[in-house]
């Protein structure tokens, strides 16, 4: 409990040597893009203005209301700041990427969560769409909700933990309409907005150094060209090392990415698995379906391995306070933890009654349910078909009638009722045709003076085969 007392002290500390020295740093507006030149020189990109002038012409309403939204000068110094400080960082020296060139960046008003840079022999451009601003400043204010939850401190904002984001996440699939709150606040001049600024910092610092390693160590990040998905990963996790590796001179900067970085690329990762079946089928260049499968597979698994590589890397290779490290071990295992949303629709075979759940015994331990010893069974009712599939058991609390517990973005179970989720288990299973398959599984439990504890399965995915 200490450490995390010990992280939210670096937090709020370092923000006093953050007062911004740039001066005059604003993005303006080209259309439908925002654009900053770092280093005043004049850039002239035909093609840049005409992409961005069509932008223009179909941004939607939630994209307008962003820009309105955004003080740009203050966007304008955050950005810049980062941008800076990771290109002195990666190359040693202040325009060490650069050179004579000058530096645009552009942002891109569309909710995909990526960026991208490419290079000119008179301009290096840096393109960031909204979608990853938006899920670094979500991850950062998330995780200070449940730091300062977890600390017993007073929050005057309104917002939600990361964990509570994570589980709504996890149980969009299953939700009416396919789409992911912002944990809040909603005012972006709140003082907990402005709390955030040295983490928000940090992770740009991360984004912007893995931009400038396609520049300074080659397209590919030293690694040769890659063939193949496999490759192309490793292209990115050479990347992402060269920019973890920029953080090796400061302990606060380290500490710092060591705590946000996996939250962020824990929530990217989760909204990936949600949406890149919407990117992919709303994408410009026209995909056949084997294509498609292929780059939905890709985006869906690159993330949670970079992840992890990048937690063991920044344990081993930055200098982290010791009296830190506990603290980053458990929260390390916390995110390998959380499992990943994934899609019912796949659950359900065309039929939609040959795969069912039904609990066999379910004993809450009186008096108090520490534990809840629950078994299902699972039947395939299919007289030819064997089926595989991942199966899910969740422990849950649900407030009494009438009582008003949790926040009103809480998750609905089938029948409306608002729950919060205590743990979830799963496992993979096969069935043959005609059989079933018994799943016991012990599972935390809580109870409230306000919430009862329940159980309940099912399947999230599954996969059938002719016999
Ligand atoms: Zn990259």
């Amino acid at each position: 409990m200490k450490s995390l007392v010990y992280s939210l002290v670096i937090m709020f500390t370092l923000m006093m040597f953050a007062s911004p020295t740039l001066a005059q740093s604003s993005f303006t507006k080209l259309g439908g893009c925002l654009v900053m030149d770092v280093y005043q020189r004049n850039t002239n990109n035909k093609d840049l203005d005409k992409y961005c002038l069509q932008r223009n012409n179909n941004l939607t309403e939630e994209q307008k209301e962003w820009v309105n939204r955004q003080n740009l000068s203050m966007l304008g110094l955050e950005v810049r700041a980062a941008y800076e400080i990771a290109e002195r960082r990666i190359s040693g020296t202040a325009y060490g990427v650069a050179g004579g060139r000058n530096v645009r960046l552009v942002i891109d008003l569309n909710e995909y969560v990526t960026a991208g840079i490419s290079a000119t022999k008179d301009t290096i451009y840096i393109m960031i769409n909204t979608g990853l601003l938006s899920m670094i400043y979500d991850s950062v204010s998330a995780v200070g909700f449940e730091i300062a939850q977890l600390n017993g401190m007073p929050v005057t904002e309104t917002g939600i933990t990361f964990s509570e984001w994570m589980e709504i996440m996890r149980l969009a699939p299953n939700m009416e309409s396919l789409s992911v709150p912002s944990p809040g606040p909603d005012k972006l001049n709140s003082s907990w907005f402005v709390q955030g600024l040295i983490p928000r910092s940090v992770l740009l610092q991360f984004v912007f150094s893995h931009e400038l390693a396609h520049v300074h160590y080659g397209a590919y990040c030293g690694m040769s060209k890659p063939n193949n998905m496999v490759q192309r990963r490793q292209v990115e996790e050479a990347c992402d090392a060269h920019a973890i590796n920029t953080f090796n001179q400061n302990q606060e900067s380290a500490f710092n990415l060591a705590q946000f970085l996996p939250a962020f690329q824990l929530a990217h990762a989760s909204y990936l698995a949600i949406f890149s079946e919407n990117y992919v089928s709303q994408a410009p260049i026209g995909f056949n379906e084997h294509a498609k499968t292929l780059i939905i597979e890709e985006l869906k698994n690159a993330i949670p391995k970079r992840l992890d590589k990048n937690m063991r890397l920044m344990m081993s290779k930055l200098s982290i306070p010791n009296e830190a490290k506990p603290f980053l071990e458990e929260y390390f295992k916390r995110i390998r933890f959380n499992i990943l949303p994934s899609l019912p629709s796949k659950a359900r075979h065309e039929s939609g009654k040959y795969l069912t759940s039904l609990p066999v015994h379910i004993d809450f331990g009186e008096p108090n349910c520490n534990k809840i010893d629950a078994s299902f069974v699972f039947i395939n009712a299919h007289d030819s078909r064997s089926v595989s599939a991942l199966i899910e058991i969740q422990s849950r609390v649900i407030p009494r009638d009438g009582q008003n517990i949790l926040s009103t973005k809480a998750p609905r179970d089938s029948r409306g009722n608002q729950y919060r989720l205590v743990d979830l288990i799963r496992e993979e299973i096969v069935i043959k045709p005609k059989s079933e398959h018994i799943v016991r599984k012990i599972l935390p439990c809580k109870v409230l003076q306000v919430a009862y504890p329940s159980v309940g399965a099912r399947v999230v995915e599954s996969s059938w085969t002719d016999m």
